[in-house]
């Protein structure tokens, strides 16, 4: 790949890492007040506190999942940042061939060709055995 191209997606990933971050730390600030404001409920406010714990709960259990999933994709995005230290950025991690760049262009942090990426999703769900490779382009929104 061109180092310019290099470059380019140097700089998306760093961007998403950085988006991330804040986001994460965003929600860790989030959980921190959450946890302050039970830690000094005292007994006069319990009924109030039983109120409101409902909609906690719910909103801890969403971040606890927004939370993991970010962790998966920084991990990815580290990843990616670590090929193009050592000069593999945009190669298949699987079968070494080159990732196309609208794939990257959609998903900076890719580790896989296209190829292998569906073949890899195949072992978890065979429903499209035949599915042809070549037309699936359509689905890389679903990564967002
Ligand atoms: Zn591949």
């Amino acid at each position: 790949m061109k180092q310019s191209s290099v470059e380019h997606f140097r700089e998306l990933l760093l961007k998403m890492r950085k988006d991330i971050m804040n986001h994460m730390e965003g929600i860790r600030q989030e959980e921190a007040e959450t946890s302050l404001r039970e830690e000094d409920g005292d007994n006069s406010s319990i009924g109030m506190h039983l109120a409101d714990q409902g909609t906690d709960c719910m909103s801890q259990a969403q971040n606890f999942l927004v939370v993991e999933y970010e962790s998966r994709v920084l991990y990815q995005i580290d990843q990616a940042l670590q090929k193009i230290e050592n000069d593999q950025y945009g190669v298949c991690d699987f079968c070494g061939s080159e990732i196309c760049g609208n794939r990257l262009e959609a998903i900076p942090y890719a580790a896989l060709c296209l190829k292998c990426q569906e073949k890899e999703e195949g072992m978890y769900n065979d429903s499209y055995p035949d599915r042809d490779f070549s037309m699936a382009d359509e689905d890389m929104g679903e990564y967002y």
